[in-house]
């Protein structure tokens, strides 16, 4: 059902498999795709319809017989035959050739169980695989923000993806202290429609609820603040209403999950060994994932922990760049990959 993109047969792709996008990258080439985790499903037959982009613009608005699926969600893998079936897709739409047996590492959630990290690997095999690899995603994190996480220097990464926030330490190779909580952006999303909700009596759709946090979501004042109109189902009335929101109403819709966040990075501090904490320090705490993108959470971070704050350089695209950069440098990095050997 995938048609190719482009011809990478037989080069090495890395996939970070995120709750809320999926990245490919191929080896010498960098990223190749980019799509939302997302499979609309024909609820009669079982059968995917659309992935990705496509199956993305569907959300809120599919008839009785499609549902738009998010397959991740909540960081864990909660649908494992529909992820199979969305990986495949995108392993197939930049590697088709099937005597061609590329080496393909794919980024999990670091609460994935051994059984999901299996059923990862063999969709990679049955993808084609010559060697199917999976990595823990603070660790891919952290090697695509820069961080020297080979050294014996802790290196502290918090990770803010869609379904969960992932704070790790990483020392010598190794993940020394992690915490993973199941609050990323969706959550603050979902405050956000049940804030409108209850100071405005007014429904919003997910998709809008997200759009609205990335044009006014704050998570510190800032100056010059926006404001936004949004359109709704009004509850009272049932008819589609326009209201208008600003930046300070939509930081008080947030707290909650962004506290939560708040509370995960201090929690690791507390657990963190006092050498490593002092590197971490001088280093300074990485953001990355696209929840590092909300507005003012570094100023946040910053003030409730003491710590310098650096957001990475690209925060969407660590975990893939991570994940690829294990290809490229397979010899001096192939020991963060973990695998088993095709069935
Ligand atoms: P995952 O790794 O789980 O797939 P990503 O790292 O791709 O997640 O991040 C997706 C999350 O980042 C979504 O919840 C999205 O709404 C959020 N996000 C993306 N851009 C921004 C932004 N500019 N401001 C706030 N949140 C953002
Ligand atoms: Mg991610």
């Amino acid at each position: 059902m995938a048609e190719t993109l482009f011809s990478f047969a037989g080069q090495d792709m890395a996939i970070d498999l995120g709750t809320a996008n999926t990245l490919v990258y191929v080896r010498s080439h960098g990223i190749v795709l980019n799509e939302p985790s997302v499979v609309a499903i024909n609820s009669q037959n079982g059968k995917p319809l659309a992935v990705g982009m496509e199956a993305k613009r569907m959300i809120g608005r599919t008839p009785a017989n499609i549902t738009a699926i998010r397959p991740l969600r909540d960081g864990v893998i909660a649908d494992f035959d529909i992820t199979e079936k969305m990986l495949r897709y995108f392993i197939q739409k930049v590697h088709r050739r099937k005597w061609a047996r590329p080496r393909i590492v794919v980024c999990v959630p670091s609460g994935i169980t051994p059984v999901e990290r299996r059923a990862v690997e063999e969709a990679a095999y049955h993808a084609g695989a010559r060697r199917a690899y999976t990595i823990e995603e603070p660790m891919a994190a952290a090697i695509g923000s820069g961080l020297p996480i080979g050294e014996p220097s802790g290196s502290m990464v918090v990770d803010i993806g869609g379904g969960t926030t992932e704070v790790a330490v990483i020392s010598l190779g190794g993940i020394v202290v992690s915490r993973s909580i199941r609050v990323g952006g969706d959550e603050l999303d979902t405050a956000i429609i049940d804030w409108i909700k209850k100071e405005h009596n007014v429904l919003i759709g997910e998709r809008t609820a997200e759009q609205l946090k990335m044009a006014v979501g704050s998570a510190w004042p800032y100056a010059d603040e926006p404001s936004a109109e949004v359109r709704g189902r009004d509850l009272v009335t049932g008819l589609p209403k326009t209201i208008l929101l600003s930046s300070p109403e939509i930081r008080e819709a947030i707290e909650e999950p962004a506290q939560a966040i708040v509370d995960a990075v201090k929690y690791t501090l507390d657990k963190t060994p006092p050498e490593l904490a002092a590197d971490i320090v001088e280093r300074g705490i990485v953001l990355t994932g696209g929840g590092a993108l909300l507005v003012g959470l570094d100023h946040r971070l910053a003030h409730e922990t003491g710590m310098p704050i650096v957001t990475a350089a690209n925060p969407l695209q660590s975990v893939v760049l991570g994940s690829g950069k294990c290809l490229e440098e397979f010899e001096a990095l192939h020991s963060v990959l973990a695998s088993s050997a095709r069935p």
